[in-house]
This record gives C-alpha cells, sequence and structure tokens, in this order.
C-alpha cells in the first residue's frame, strides 16, 4: 500500500487546520449547511485526535512520561495566558475571582480551555488506567455519556428537570474544563489501546461512522438540541478507526511538524482578532467580511508564517552527549553513601564532601541526590563553593574547609556557612570583623597545614574568648591515614586530638560537634568517638588508587568518561600518525580518532603510558601523543568500529571496564586528582540512574533517558 512516513506528526498539522476552520467558519459566507458540516461535524476529529496521540504515547511507557508531559502541558498554558493577557485585558478585563474562574476552570481565552482541561483529563486518565484496559475504558466511556448530555444532546435531558440542573450546574461551575472529566479521558484512553485494523477496513470504518457522524450532526441539528457541539456519540467510533488508519503506516517522527502545529493552535486566535480589528478598516472590511473563506485564510496563512518564524528562531539544543561527556550515575553515589553510613557508629553522621564540585561529579546534584540518601551535612573548600549549593537550593550544614578571608564574613553570614578556623590569627581576624559567625576549630595534630597546635590550649582558650565566634565544632585532618606502615603517626594524631577535646571540656569549654575522620580513616581505622565522618573520594566508589584500606564495602563507581569516534582511518606499515610522528604503525592498522583531550581534563601522558579504551566493549590502546581536543586509537582488532561510536575512556562498556583507578595510577596520580580535574571544558554530564547497555552506534539508545545538569 502507499508509504510509510511519520503521518501521525503530520496529521497534527491538518489537525491544527481544523481548529483554526471550527473558529473561523470558512464556508458561513457561502453555505451554511457545508459550513456546519466541515466545522461542526468533521473538525470535531481534531482534539480527539490530538488526545489519542497523547495517549498512546503516554500508554508506551506505561504513564511513567506522564508527569513530564503535565508539567510540558502547565508551562505551554502559562506561556499562554501570557499571551493573550492583552487580548483579555482589552476584551474588558475581569474581577478578580472571575479571573480565578477562568484561568483554573475556562483557560482564559475560549480556545484555551484545552490546556487546564487536559491537565484534568491525564490525570484522571492514569488513574483509571490502572484499573485495567477494560475497565478504564469502559468508566471512559461512561464519563463521555454523561457529558453527551450537556453537549449535543442537552436539549434532550433538559427536558427532564433533574439532569437538568445537574447540566446547568456543571456549566456554571467549569464552562469547558468540563471536557476533563467527561470528554478527554476516552480519547486519550482510547488512544492508549492503540487499537488497529488493516488498511482497508480501518477506511471503511472511518468512512462509515464519519456518515454516521454526519448524520447525526445534521439530525441533532433540526432538532436543536446541541448546546454545543463538540460531542457526538459516533464521534469515539470514527476516531479509533482514523487513528488505526494513521497508526498503521506511522514511521518515525517530525518533530517540526509537532512544534508548528501547536504553535498554530496557540497562534490563531491572535489573529483572529486582528482580522476583527481590520474589519474596522474601511479598506479591508469588504473583502475581510465576517466568515469569508478569505478571512479563513488570511488568518491561517498568518498563524502559518509566524509559527515557521517562531519556530525556526528557536534555540537549538546541543546534546549533552554529541562530543565528551561525563556520566554520574546516581543511583551509584546513593547506594554509596548508604553503604558508608552502614559503617558509621551510632550518633556519629556522614558529613559529604563535595569540594571540587563533587570531585568532578557535579556539586549540586550530588548534594540533591546525597539530601535523599539522609545526609545532612556537606564540605567544601572554599566560599565560592558553598555559594553555589545554597544558589542551587542545598540546605543543611556547609562546612568550608579551606582559608576564607576575615572581609568576607558577611557573605559566609548570608549565605548560612560555617567556616574552618585556620589557625588562630585567622580566629581573631574573623572575630574582628564584629559579626557573630558560626565555625569549627581546626586542631593541627601533625599534618602541619590548617589548624592551631593541639597542644596550644592557651591558644585556644582565647578563641573561646571572642564571643562572635560560635564555636560548633572541632576537627583535624590526618595525613597518612592510608598508609598502614604510618599507623603510629595516625595514632599520636588520635591520641593529640582526643587529650585535646578533653582539655578543653576540662576547662569547661564545649567542643561541640568533633570529626577527625576522612575516607582512609574511616575505612582504616576502628571508630572514633566523633559526630562526623568527612568521607570525599570513597562517596564517589572508587578508592584514591594503590592498595584498598582495611575495610572496603561494597562501593559502585560514579563516574564514567566517554567520548565519540570521530572518524577512523588506515595506515600502512610504516606510517606514522599524531604530534611528534610518536605513533608508528608495525602492520596495516586502523586508527580511530576521539573527540577528546587534554583539555577536557584526561592526563596528556596517558597515552604514551599504556592508555586504553573500550570501543563496542573491546580494549583498545591509545596511540601516539594525546592532543588537546582529541585523541588517537588504535581500533585494528576491531573491524567494526564506526564515527560516531561510543568510546568509554573511564568505566563500563559491556564486561569490560577501565577503572578510575587504572587510569590514574598509569599517571602516577591519584584518583581525587583525576577526577577533580575532569571537564574543565566541553565535558557536560549525564546523569543517569541506571546502567548503560549498548554502547555502540551512532543511534544506539546507550543510556535511559537522564537529566541533563546545567
Ligand atoms: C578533602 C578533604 C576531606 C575528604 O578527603 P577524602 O580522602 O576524599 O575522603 C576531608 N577533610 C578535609 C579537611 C579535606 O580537605
Amino acid at each position: 500500500m502507499s508509504a510509510r512516513g511519520p503521518v501521525l506528526d503530520r496529521f497534527r498539522l491538518l489537525a491544527a487546520v481544523l481548529v483554526v476552520c471550527i473558529h473561523t467558519g470558512p464556508l458561513a459566507g457561502c453555505n451554511a449547511a457545508a459550513d456546519f458540516w466541515l466545522c461542526r461535524v468533521f473538525a470535531r476529529i481534531a482534539v480527539p485526535f490530538f488526545l489519542m496521540v497523547s495517549g498512546y504515547f503516554l500508554e508506551k511507557d506505561q504513564w511513567r512520561g506522564a508527569e513530564r508531559f503535565l508539567k510540558k502541558t502547565l508551562a505551554i498554558y502559562a506561556a499562554a495566558v501570557l499571551l493573550y493577557l492583552p487580548l483579555n485585558l482589552y476584551g474588558g478585563g475581569y474581577h478578580l475571582p472571575e479571573w480565578g474562574k477562568r484561568l483554573f476552570l475556562d483557560g482564559t481565552l475560549y480556545h484555551l480551555w484545552y490546556f487546564p482541561a487536559v491537565l484534568l483529563g491525564v490525570l484522571i486518565a492514569r488513574s483509571l488506567s490502572r484499573l485495567g484496559r477494560r475497565a478504564a475504558l469502559t468508566a471512559a466511556a461512561g464519563l463521555y455519556l454523561l457529558g453527551l448530555g450537556g453537549d449535543s444532546y442537552y436539549g434532550l435531558v433538559s427536558q427532564f428537570s433533574g439532569p437538568r440542573a445537574f447540566y446547568d450546574a456543571t456549566f456554571l461551575l467549569f464552562q469547558h474544563t468540563r471536557n476533563g472529566l467527561f470528554y478527554i479521558p476516552l480519547f486519550l484512553l482510547l488512544g492508549a489501546a492503540g487499537m488497529r485494523w488493516r488498511g482497508r477496513r480501518a477506511l471503511a470504518g472511518f468512512l462509515l461512522s464519519l456518515g454516521a457522524m454526519t448524520a447525526e450532526g445534521f439530525i441533532l441539528r433540526s432538532l436543536g438540541w446541541q448546546r454545543h457541539d463538540s460531542m457526538y456519540l459516533t464521534l469515539p467510533l470514527c476516531m479509533v478507526f482514523l487513528f488505526s488508519l494513521l497508526l498503521d503506516r506511522n514511521q518515525g517522527t517530525d518533530r517540526r511538524a509537532r512544534r508548528l502545529s501547536m504553535l498554530v493552535y496557540l497562534l490563531h486566535p491572535w489573529f483572529i482578532a486582528l482580522a476583527g480589528a481590520g474589519q474596522r478598516l474601511p479598506w479591508l472590511a469588504g473583502p475581510l467580511e465576517k466568515n469569508s473563506l478569505l478571512r479563513f485564510a488570511a488568518v491561517l496563512a498568518a498563524s502559518l508564517a509566524s509559527a515557521w518564524v517562531l519556530d525556526a528562531l528557536r534555540p537549538l539544543p546541543v546534546p549533552s552527549r554529541s562530543r565528551a561527556w561525563r556520566e554520574i550515575d546516581l543511583s551509584a553515589l546513593r547506594h554509596n553513601a548508604q553503604a558508608l553510613q552502614a559503617l558509621l557508629p551510632e550518633r556519629c553522621a556522614l558529613m559529604a564532601v563535595l569540594k571540587a564540585d563533587a570531585y568532578g561529579h557535579g556539586a549540586p546534584s550530588s548534594a540533591r541526590c546525597l539530601w535523599r540518601a539522609g545526609v545532612r551535612d556537606f564540605a567544601v573548600a572554599c566560599l565560592s563553593e558553598g555559594i553555589a549549593l545554597r544558589k542551587a537550593g542545598v540546605r543543611g550544614t556547609i562546612l568550608i574547609l579551606g582559608y576564607t578571608p576575615p572581609e568576607l564574613v558577611p557573605q559566609l553570614r548570608r549565605w548560612h556557612l560555617t567556616q574552618a578556623v585556620a589557625d588562630e590569627d585567622h580566629g581573631h581576624a574573623l572575630a574582628d570583623q564584629g559579626l557573630p559567625l558560626r565555625v569549627h576549630l581546626a586542631l593541627d595534630t601533625g599534618m602541619h597545614r590548617l589548624g592551631i597546635p593541639a597542644e596550644d590550649i592557651a591558644a585556644l582558650t582565647r578563641l573561646y574568648a571572642r564571643r562572635e565566634l560560635r564555636i560548633e565544632g572541632v576537627f583535624s585532618h590526618l595525613c597518612v591515614s592510608d598508609n598502614p606502615e604510618l599507623e603510629r603517626y595516625t595514632t599520636g594524631q588520635l591520641d593529640r586530638f582526643s587529650a585535646a577535646v578533653d582539655r578543653l571540656r576540662r576547662q569547661g569549654l564545649d567542643p561541640g560537634k568533633l570529626h577527625i575522620q576522612s575516607s582512609y580513616g574511616l575505612l582504616n581505622l576502628p571508630p572514633q568517638p566523633c559526630a562526623y565522618v568527612r568521607a570525599g573520594i570513597v562517596l564517589y566508589g572508587v578508592s584514591s588508587g594503590g592498595g584498598l584500606p582495611r575495610r572496603w564495602p561494597e562501593l559502585h563507581p560514579v563516574l564514567s568518561l566517554r567520548a565519540r569516534v570521530a572518524c577512523v582511518r588506515t595506515l600502512r606499515p610504516g606510517d606514522r600518525a599524531g604530534y611528534g610522528l610518536a605513533f608508528q604503525a608495525e602492520r596495516e592498522t586502523r586508527l580511530a580518532v576521539l573527540t577528546i583531550g587534554y583539555a577536557d581534563g584526561l592526563p596528556r601522558a596517558l597515552s604514551q603510558q599504556g592508555g586504553r579504551v573500550l570501543l563496542r566493549g573491546v580494549s583498545c590502546p591509545m596511540a601516539g601523543r594525546m592532543c588537546m581536543d582529541q585523541l588517537l586509537v588504535d581500533v585494528t582488532g576491531v573491524p567494526e568500529v564506526r564515527a560516531g561510536d561510543v568510546a568509554t575512556l573511564i568505566g563500563r562498556d559491556g564486561d569490560q571496564e577501565i577503572p578510575a583507578e587504572e587510569v590514574a595510577e598509569r599517571c602516577g596520580t591519584i584518583t581525587n586528582e583525576l577526577l577533580s580535574r575532569l571537564g574543565k571544558r566541553a565535558c557536560s554530564y549525564r546523569i543517569v540512574e541506571k546502567k548503560p547497555e549498548l554502547l555502540f552506534g551512532p543511534d544506539a539508545r546507550i543510556l535511559p533517558r537522564g537529566r541533563k545538569m546545567a
């Protein structure tokens, strides 16, 4: 039969034109009956069609997309209300209560009833769909029958006083949005049911039911029963055949047609209003006379043209997976937080260290995810990181571990941040600002980086005497807790810490919350009598490198690093490649060029230190010198590699994995450095909640739909 294509999307355009017909009555000037058929009968397929398409796609992922659909509809509705604000005000405005009713129940302008109604309709249809298909359809059909009485069959039911009162009340309450209850659920669920007949049968069914609907329409018209005419007894029948007909030929999508149809739908009332205004101009009045075909054509052409222009001006998205990107598996992060929390003694909480943009994992989204896992305390390195978290809406305590210049005390206070006191002078300088400030005192127990010497009880006492300092905690940092051979040094640090705390307590000074262990302190040492463990690197599911600590709960790596294959080329034996001609082919060699380089945060040395990538689940060695934006990979062993394939530089592909620890080790560093330096340029995040499956092919759906991070 005829060719397949994105007919569902293209039919939306026709449906939008039919809606314009309904509102302009193109044939009213020439033949009233023809106009009645076109606008009051045939064009009534338009809105049910939109609904059936929505229902069909919502059902496809078991209504999981309903939330997104509702949000999007709400956003479009909000934009539309604003768009028509001038018209509504010009049209006489209304009092506040009237506005409320219009906004929530009627959709502010006649054609916008669709938005509030569809919000209601989707909620109802989703609830009904939980009853199972048959029950849901029966219930929705019942609602539809009920609704008919207030629509095309009003003349019939209004002969009885009871029903009449019911429908009049409905009209009073929600003039148009009643459709959300009576009309929309049925079409959504019919679309969701996706019934199909073979092409011929569907066509015959459609034509027959359209004939029946025509007859029904004209009979009702002659009886004068119609209060409104969007619902017919035969309309659902007509729709299931039409939808089957279209669905049968549907293949692929035409997003542009989708956008244009929505824009035409949204914009055309403005042009109807303008045409109305045009009729007052003497030279336009004649040709534009109400309901003339020309008026319809002008409104349609103007709507289409402005839709086309707006669509052309729309910002084009750049997908995050187009070049080089990090994938952040938030379910792994949540798992790790819970696994670490399980190791903590009672009354000890996890303080999540989110410095350096959460070690390259994206601080705001990590913080939000950790919050959901029950984490309420966070640590960062500096003021700007703390402010960034607050701006992202992160609550709880945020401790700044590093130095903040004293004159920035107002900023610390404004953002409710807690400052670590780096040494005695820093503490006094902070206090000298004359403003109360929450602080934790850092004690130097042997690292000799930040902190007041733990033995210097006099200095500590002097700081406690400063009224401005609200000392809420005392902490220290271990510098060799990762090294079992230096365990005595670590024990010494712990002893000095607890001695200092004891001395404070004996002097009647409250040290507040104590903390001294970070990742390796937690996993290598016995539990400490502290309020917090400050965990950084292990939260992200990796060790720093080298050996594993004594205890190693099952942790999942959170970050993967991926890039695309830009092209593949073949070198003859003896050919050289790359800067410095550092690579030489010993045999015929296929080289893939990847879209990632040292400016994306990969150490440049990696490519000549045994660096490798995974392509189509196979490990391939890097070749030659890494460039700023690209690197070469020897893919001779994987002949299927193509441009557009996804390469994994850190993480899993199939049953192969390149751990971050391996990459760090090759470059003579630790994962902390490797990860926190990633992505200084184009590397954008994908936040995913599940493990990726299939990684190759430009069109491979490699990930479940994830949220993109700014
Ligand atoms: C970075 C840092 C941490 C976190 O260290 P990890 O080893 O990544 O857990 C804890 N405390 C302080 C003071 C830090 O600077």
